[in-house]
């Protein structure tokens, strides 16, 4: 077996799973399904991708390297907190204020991975606001812990007064929200645009070391 990303062949365990992690360049499963997905559904919105627009949340040391050698200058990254991710030249943007400094219809795809639960507030405002941002055709291409399909969405961990509370209610000291069942509905009525299926099959899962079913992506395109 081979990392779809770096091409290594070495994978050592991660929290008690074994060879889950690529040990060239660190990748997770579900950043091997992430690449997988980006050259299917993100290398392809243009015959040269380096006529993109790409707008890349929280970038991940394993991922933005190779997004950067294919899509070059129109890449941009983003975080609340770039010192977390000194690999990127990362602007210091918290959402979603300070992103109406990009004009509506903007970038042909926004990226984001395990971003949303850090997010205080409403989700559903916060998928608004990103689609807005994309233009005619472009994708918001992105996943989330979960999504928890046997239960609603339960938000609010920014209220909460600490950490252990956060991690008793959201699983993670630093997660704001669990994503339910009523965040696909959200998604799917999203006025203006689709969501269209990421594509990867189990079988391709299992190629990349990845168990049945984890990792969904989610593909959301607005209308031409
Ligand atoms: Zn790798």
């Amino acid at each position: 077996m081979t990392c779809n990303i770096c091409g290594g062949d070495n994978f050592v365990a991660w929290r008690g799973r074994p060879d889950e992690q690529c040990g060239e360049c660190g990748a997770l499963a579900r950043h091997r399904i992430a690449f997988a997905v980006y050259q299917r559904h993100l290398f392809t919105l243009d015959e040269q991708p380096q006529n993109l627009r790409v707008l890349h949340l929280a970038p991940e040391p394993c991922l933005h390297p190779a997004l950067d050698e294919v899509i070059g200058t129109g890449y941009l990254c983003a975080d609340a907190s770039p010192e977390r991710y000194p690999h990127a030249q990362c602007l210091r943007l918290f959402f979603p204020g300070n992103f109406n400094i990009f004009p509506p219809d903007y970038f042909d795809a926004i990226l984001h991975n395990h971003v949303l639960e850090h997010i205080p507030g409403h989700y559903g405002d916060h998928l608004m606001e990103f689609t807005r941002l994309l233009k005619p055709g472009g994708r918001m291409i992105f996943s989330v812990p979960g999504p928890y399909l046997d239960r609603l969405t339960v938000e609010g961990g920014e209220n909460l007064a600490s950490d252990e509370e956060r991690l008793e209610k959201f699983m993670q000291e630093d997660h704001f929200k669990l994503l339910g069942s009523d965040f696909i509905e959200f998604l799917e009525n999203i006025p203006g645009g689709e969501v269209i299926s990421d594509g990867i099959t189990n079988d391709l899962r299992a190629s990349l070391n990845v168990r049945p079913n984890k990792a969904p992506f989610f593909i959301w395109q607005k209308h031409r």
